[in-house]
């Protein structure tokens, strides 16, 4: 099965054709109709595989519905700066025909983001905004800027190891804590160590788990 046999709307097939890929990698293959389904997924992946389209594709279908109510329907967690900022690029590129905008918090005390200060608040409010960030950084701007998360539909915990790894483990938990238990969530990452398998327990509904 190729990118055209997952039944995916003609903005969001264009989107992956004009980004070039003209068949899903194994990954891609594996977890993209399981998501499409509505399941919570585990999925066992590197950096290199794909894993990026294969949550953001699906994703662009998810949020194609009118939205319920207004705020961030999306949100991506992702252990470093770099890969929020290319996660970004990946979004506005295979995104470009969806309409969606996005947002990103960017963690780090190096890093200031008048940008986001400038103009969130209207992404928040527009139609229909994701949010891609570091941890540590969204918690920050939930409390200093009251963003709500009770919008939020679908959750994706990318190189979700590393995460953890990096010390994240009880902002993660204070994140999920504050999403609607009706959300759809996905976790990427590349090892399952044991502390990873009972946060995602915790946090995911009957989670498929998807290795290569
Ligand atoms: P990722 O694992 O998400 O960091 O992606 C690794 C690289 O593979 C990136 O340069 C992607 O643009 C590329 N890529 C992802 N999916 C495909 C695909 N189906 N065909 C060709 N390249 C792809």
């Amino acid at each position: 099965g190729g990118f055209q046999s997952m039944g995916l709307s003609y903005p969001v097939y264009k989107g992956v054709m004009k980004k070039g890929y003209k068949v899903p990698t194994p990954i891609q293959r594996k977890t993209i109709p399981v998501i499409l389904d509505g399941k919570d997924i585990v999925a066992m992946a590197r950096t290199g595989s794909g894993k990026t389209a294969a949550f953001l594709v699906p994703m662009f279908e998810k949020l194609k519905a009118p939205q319920a109510q207004t705020g961030a329907r999306a949100l991506i967690l992702t252990p470093t700066r770099e890969l929020a900022l290319q996660t970004m690029k990946f979004t506005k590129e295979l995104g470009r025909f969806t309409g969606l905008k996005t947002a990103l918090i960017l963690g780090g005390d190096r890093y200031k983001t008048p940008h986001l200060n400038a103009s969130y608040p209207e992404t928040l409010i527009s139609v229909p905004p994701r949010i891609i960030g570091t941890p540590g950084r969204l918690m920050h701007v939930i409390k200093e800027m009251n963003l709500k998360l009770q919008s939020v539909e679908y959750v994706v915990f990318d190189e979700a190891d590393r995460l953890f790894e990096m010390g994240f483990a009880e902002q993660l938990q204070e994140i999920i804590r504050r999403l609607p238990d009706t959300r759809q969530t996905l976790l990427f990452s590349a090892t399952l160590p044991k502390l990873l398998v009972e946060f995602a327990r915790a946090g995911l509904t009957e989670p498929v788990l998807i290795r290569l």
